[in-house]
């Protein structure tokens, strides 16, 4: 490690060179060789599961495939060796690409100025949150609420609580889409939003969007869109052509970077024209070819620090310039088959409480299996892990009893959805025992997984410390 001084007596090499006081005289690690750590570190690894061992079809989470030329382009010297405390001047590459990137998503989304800072789709949410309040604000407008569909995800509530707004959920149709009805007897001069996925957490697409912007428009509200379904609608149609405001994306789920363990993720806020002087500073500015970081007056202010994680947003920006229009369109048409043929395949072995024609995403229910042989959808969840397949997203959305949602994305070939279906229609059909006592073949079992997020123990010493307790 240091470079080590040969002493007068040429055979002895002794002084390390460091200075004295640097020296430790102890240290506290494990009494291990180096070999063990790393077969140690290579097989835990190895127990991993993730998009690159097996099918992922975790609904609403889009864990796709991410091709590896969007990570070799984002690790390029170029990015990351630069640093944010760099004068705009020596950065103007970086931020020309940042500027492209924000026109093409804006595209995308039928918007007209995007920033790139938010952190994840639930920061885009807050963001998006924010810039409705500083809106009304302007307006001298009092609106102290937000609707949400029951079927939304949970970061949509959450979003709007954080930023003040009273929370109203819209019970859903007996379709699953929204209830108009519901949706006018909720609205009022107190709305400052409605915030809408669409397709749906059900995959079900909005047969009556463009009413249901009239109607929140009519009542002087906004229409948010929760991008993190675009990806069964890109390249086809726009929340902009449905008359949506503001809409947030998830770089790392539509636009193919990896989710990483929970982060980084990258949530850019779209906005139509009337809204752009409200978005988080610095913004991008084009002045007379030369890119600047700029601060409008109206701004929310900063939500981040410097530029957003940018080092995600150049692999969706890479996989978007690989894709281009027709590309992202492709991978739209596939996904929304792929995910019909999924669903198709299982309608006799499972309930699938919303049937017809569906996006992106689906979802089945195991209320007819819990009631017949006592297997709920945890069980087949557990058991698929036998299979070598990703469980999908389990008890969401909530409105569905023991609901099991399936995402299997565009990468997902015909092959890989027969194999899909094949084991679960097995797991429908087993000896109920295999299933309720699943997994069998995993490292480890069931674990408790409000333990594990409630009382994470992250180091050996504050493990140590708990034992003593
Ligand atoms: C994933 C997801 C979000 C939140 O996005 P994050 O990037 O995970 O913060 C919001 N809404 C829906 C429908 C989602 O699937």
């Amino acid at each position: 490690m240091f470079m080590s001084i040969v002493n007068a007596d040429e055979t002895k090499i002794t002084d390390t060179g460091l200075p004295k006081e640097l020296e430790r005289s102890t240290l506290c690690l494990p009494d291990v060789p180096e070999s063990e750590v790393v077969r140690h570190y290579t097989n835990l690894a190895s127990k991993n599961f993730g998009v690159d061992n097996g099918p992922y079809p975790l609904g609403s989470c889009t864990m796709k495939y991410n091709p590896k030329y969007a990570d070799r382009i984002s690790s390029l010297e170029k990015f990351t060796d630069v640093h944010p405390y760099q004068d705009e001047s020596t950065v103007q590459g970086i931020l020309e690409l940042m500027y492209d990137a924000e026109r093409k998503l804006a595209a995308i989304a039928g918007m007209d100025s995007v920033t790139l800072q938010p952190a994840a789709g639930a920061h885009g949410e807050f963001t998006a949150m924010l810039i409705v309040r500083a809106y009304h604000n302007d307006n001298n407008e009092e609106r102290d609420e937000v609707i949400i569909p029951d079927s939304a995800h949970g970061t949509n509530p959450a979003s709007a609580a954080m930023a003040g707004y009273k929370v109203i959920e819209l019970p859903s149709a007996p379709d699953g889409s929204v209830d108009l009805n519901a949706l006018k007897a909720a609205v009022s001069s107190r709305t400052a939003a409605f915030m809408l996925t669409n397709p749906n957490t059900l995959g079900i697409f909005e047969k009556n969007i463009v009413k249901i912007s009239e109607i929140v428009h009519g009542a002087g509200a906004l229409m948010y869109y929760d991008g993190a379904n675009l990806n069964a609608i890109m390249g086809v149609t726009t929340p902009g052509d449905m008359n949506f405001d503001i809409v947030h994306f998830n770089v790392h789920k539509t636009f193919a970077a990896p989710h990483g363990g929970g982060g980084p993720g990258s949530g850019p806020v779209g906005v139509k024209k009337r809204f752009a002087k409200y978005l988080p500073s610095p913004t991008i500015k084009k002045v007379k070819e030369k890119y600047v970081l700029a601060h409008n007056e109206k701004s929310i202010g900063k939500i981040r620090s410097f530029y957003g994680n940018l080092n995600v947003v150049l692999r969706g920006y890479a996989y978007i310039l690989r894709m281009g229009s027709e590309g992202l369109k492709d991978a739209t048409v596939r996904a929304v088959l792929n995910s019909n043929y999924l669903k198709e395949l299982l309608k006799e072995d499972y309930d699938i409480p919303f049937g017809d024609l569906k996006k992106h995403e689906f979802v089945l229910s195991a209320s007819g299996l819990k009631r017949e042989k006592g297997i709920k959808a945890m069980d087949i969840a557990k058991r698929m892990i036998d299979h070598h397949i990703h469980p999908p997203t389990v008890y969401f959305p909530m409105l569905v009893d023991e609901s099991m949602m399936f995402e299997p994305t565009e990468d997902c070939s015909l092959k890989e959805l027969d194999m899909i279906a094949d084991v679960l229609i097995k797991i429908a059909n087993e000896d109920p025992d295999i299933v309720i006592n699943a997994p069998h073949r995993s490292p480890v079992s069931r674990v408790d997984e409000t333990k594990a997020a409630k009382d994470m123990i992250l180091s050996v010493r504050y493990m140590k410390k708990k034992e003593q307790q």
